[in-house]
């Protein structure tokens, strides 16, 4: 059986004034491995008859912990568990936390998919999103990547940010695509709230895109990166072929997968759970308690079992392959969720293609109002 393992590092440089993502800019707490490892310990016990297919360190940034801290939680993993000899090691960075030296010990110890928080390749838009990067630093750090070793590069990129046009969003696609990396992830800014962002929104004091331009950036990417040769895979995902990241599709396929770190989430033998936010009461309730340091829990039933299914497997371009889905659950798409895939058929936002129920070219650019209406 094959098994993905997450590993969250809440750490950052400093908190990104759009970010709701459960990291801090506040410094790493110097327990901060050693609990991890005890999670690691605990929850390896329980799973040691799988395979592990992707390892994938996220956050926050990972690379705010020294390569030397990274290495030694991979080398712990890695000894807790059966790693796949063709296992795909992801780390995510931010250019000026990494240089050659960090990314050849990484690369060393068997990471061998880099994944680049770029946003943008504009350094006044960088500034403005409070990156702690330039431009030049992308540059630097795809070229220390490269010389370290690594052959897949992902870059992520931000569109509808403030001030963006889209002559600057389609310098962006292009110095992106100079580099040549064997992915792209393509994120729309989304304003959340209790985030900086949100209050000078309300403000009146932090003037984005129109909806209109958000929409003809996202449709721009699509086509400029399909005529790079990008193949178009998930809703925001872009790969060169046989480089499509196999840890994101576990979670689109709706498969296992195992979380360490705080806020990590799990899912295992039908039960999704979450561990506690707080890097602090994660690490003393592994360090003190020696248990899991659980926020929440959830088994879920076949229902909500099948309507996950579908509505992670819409995310992927290619869709949902009908047989699987049936071999899976023992009932057809149809036959649960007839009514709403007939009105969105009928509205040209999904279709069936090749045994396969899939978003239309419309359903992709409209893919949140398909999702609302799936809810
Ligand atoms: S670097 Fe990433 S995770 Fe960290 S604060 Fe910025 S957006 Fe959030």
């Amino acid at each position: 059986m094959n098994l993905a393992l997450y590993f969250h590092i809440p750490y950052c440089k400093q908190k990104c004034p759009y970010c709701d993502f459960n990291s801090y800019g506040n410094g790493m707490n110097k327990d901060f491995v050693t609990a991890l490892k005890e999670e690691i310990g605990i929850k390896s016990k329980n799973i040691d008859q799988y395979q592990i297919g992707s390892v994938f360190f996220g956050g926050g940034t990972p690379t705010t912990l020294s390569s030397f801290q990274i290495t030694d939680i991979l080398n712990f993993c890695f000894n807790k568990f059966s790693i796949k000899s063709d296992c795909e090691v992801s780390i995510e960075a931010n250019p000026g936390t990494i240089d050659y030296q960090y990314l050849k010990l990484l690369r060393n110890k068997c990471f061998n998919r880099l994944s680049l928080g770029c946003q943008s390749f504009n350094d006044d838009l960088l500034k403005k999103i409070e990156r702690i990067h330039n431009c030049d630093e992308i540059f630097q750090s795809v070229s220390a990547a490269r010389k370290a070793g690594f052959k897949n590069i992902s870059l992520d990129l931000m569109f509808g940010l403030p001030g963006q046009s889209f002559d600057i969003w389609e310098e962006t696609l292009q110095s992106a695509t100079q580099l040549k990396p064997t992915h792209l992830s393509v994120y729309n800014l989304t304003i959340e709230k209790e985030t900086p962002f949100y209050d000078q929104l309300r403000k009146g004091i932090l003037i984005l895109p129109s909806e209109g331009l958000q929409l003809k950036m996202y449709k721009r990417a699509v086509e400029y990166l399909s005529q790079a040769g990008y193949i178009h895979y998930e809703i925001s995902n872009f790969a060169v072929k046989g480089y499509e990241c196999r840890h994101n599709k576990v979670y689109w396929n709706n498969n296992e997968y195992v979380g360490f770190g705080p806020g990590a989430a799990s899912y295992l033998n039908g039960t999704r759970s979450k561990n506690i936010l707080s890097p602090e009461k994660y690490i003393e309730t592994l360090l003190e308690k020696k248990e899991i340091p659980l926020f929440e829990k959830e088994t879920l039933d076949q229902k909500k079992s099948m309507w996950e299914t579908l509505m992670l497997g819409l995310r992927m371009v290619k869709g949902i392959n009908l047989s699987d889905f049936e071999k899976r659950f023992g009932k057809t798409l149809d036959s649960e969720f007839d009514e709403k895939i007939r009105k969105l058929r009928n509205e040209h936002f999904l279709e069936y293609s090749d045994k396969k129920l899939k978003l239309t070219r419309k359903g992709i650019l409209y893919s949140n109002e398909v999702f609302v209406e799936l809810i």
